[in-house]
C-alpha cells in the first residue's frame, strides 16, 4: 500500500531515527501481557516494536488515510488493535473495558495491577488538551511515555519562581511525577519539525479527595494575568480571598508563578472548608 503524505494538519512528524524508537521503548519498557494504550501511532514506528514485546496494544489513530496501512502492516497480529478515533473524543476507560479488545489482564478477575501503560509522540497541536484529558483519567495508567515539543516540556518542568510556570505547569504537577529524559532533535523525524522535542515518563499521582475540578478553575484564576498580585486575580473569583490567603499563609503580594503546589493545594483546602 502506498504511504500517504504526511499531513501537517494533523501534526505529522514520524519518527525516523531508530535510537530515539528505541530510547522511548526502553524507556516505557513493554511486556507480554501489559495493556498499552499508544496514542497516534503513525505509520507504526513505535508499534512496530511495541508489537515484539507481546503486550496488548490498543493504537488510536485519526488520520483514515493511514489506518487501513497500519491495519495492513499489523494484520495477524492477534495483539494490535487498530482504533479509527479522535483521541479526544475517545473515553479510553471504556476502550480498555471493551471486550472486543480480549484485554486479559484488564480489569479482568485476576489479581495484580489493573492499570495500563500509554505512550504517544503526541500531534503537537493537541499536545495540552491530550494533557489535561490525561490528568483525568491517571488512575487508569501505571505510567506514560510522551514526547512533546521541548518548549512544553519545559512548561511542565518550570519551577517556583520561574516565568515559564503556569497553568499546565501546575495541573501536571498536581496529576503526575514528572521526569524529564531525552530531548529529541529535528532530524529524528520526517518531515523534519522546525522545533526540538522532548520525552518525559509519567507516573500518576494517587487520586486524592480534592475536587479537582475546583482546583483547576483555582490555579486557571490565579494565573489569569501572570504580571498581576494572586490577590488581584483571584478576587474576580473568591470575595474571601483576603483570609483565604492568610489562612494558608501566602503573601497577597506575590505572584501565581511563585506558589508551589503544596501551598495551591492548601488554599483550596481553605476555600473548602470557608464554604
Ligand atoms: N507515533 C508516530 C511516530 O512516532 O512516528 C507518529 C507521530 S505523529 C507526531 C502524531 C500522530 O498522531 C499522527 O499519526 C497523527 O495522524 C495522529 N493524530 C493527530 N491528531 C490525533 C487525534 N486527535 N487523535 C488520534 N491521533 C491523532
Amino acid at each position: 500500500m502506498k504511504k500517504p503524505f504526511a499531513k501537517r494538519s494533523l501534526g505529522q512528524n514520524f519518527l525516523s531515527d531508530p535510537n530515539y524508537v528505541n530510547k522511548i521503548i526502553s524507556a516505557l519498557d513493554p511486556a507480554s501481557g501489559e495493556t498499552i494504550i499508544e496514542i497516534g501511532p503513525g505509520r507504526g514506528a513505535l508499534t512496530e516494536r511495541l508489537a515484539e514485546s507481546g503486550a496488548n496494544i490498543i493504537a488510536i489513530e485519526l488520520d483514515r488515510d493511514l489506518v487501513p496501512l497500519l491495519r495492513e502492516k499489523f494484520h495477524g497480529n492477534k495483539n494490535i488493535h487498530i482504533v479509527e478515533a479522535d483521541v479526544l473524543e475517545t473515553d479510553i476507560a471504556e476502550l480498555l473495558d471493551d471486550p472486543k479488545f480480549k484485554i486479559l489482564n484488564f480489569r479482568s478477575e485476576r489479581p495484580g495491577p489493573r492499570t495500563a501503560k500509554l505512550v504517544a509522540n503526541l500531534p503537537y497541536y493537541i499536545s495540552t488538551a491530550i494533557l489535561q484529558k490525561l490528568a483525568g483519567q491517571r488512575h487508569l495508567f501505571s505510567e506514560l511515555v510522551l514526547m512533546f515539543q521541548r518548549e512544553v516540556v519545559e512548561r511542565i518542568t518550570a519551577e517556583p519562581g520561574s516565568s515559564e510556570r503556569g497553568f499546565l505547569t501546575v495541573l501536571a504537577e498536581a496529576a503526575f511525577e514528572i521526569e524529564r529524559l531525552t530531548d529529541v532533535p529535528p532530524t529524528a523525524f520526517r518531515p523534519q519539525p522546525k522545533i526540538w522535542s522532548s520525552v518525559v515518563r509519567l507516573r500518576p499521582k494517587p487520586v486524592s479527595g480534592i475536587d479537582e475540578a475546583a482546583f483547576m478553575r483555582l490555579v486557571s484564576t490565579g494565573f489569569n494575568q501572570k504580571r498581576k498580585t494572586i490577590l488581584n486575580n483571584l478576587k474576580a473569583l473568591y470575595p474571601n480571598v483576603s483570609e483565604m490567603l492568610e489562612t494558608a499563609g501566602i503573601d497577597p503580594k506575590r505572584r501565581a508563578e511563585t506558589l508551589t503546589i503544596e501551598e495551591w493545594i492548601s488554599l483550596l483546602g481553605r476555600d473548602i472548608e470557608d464554604k
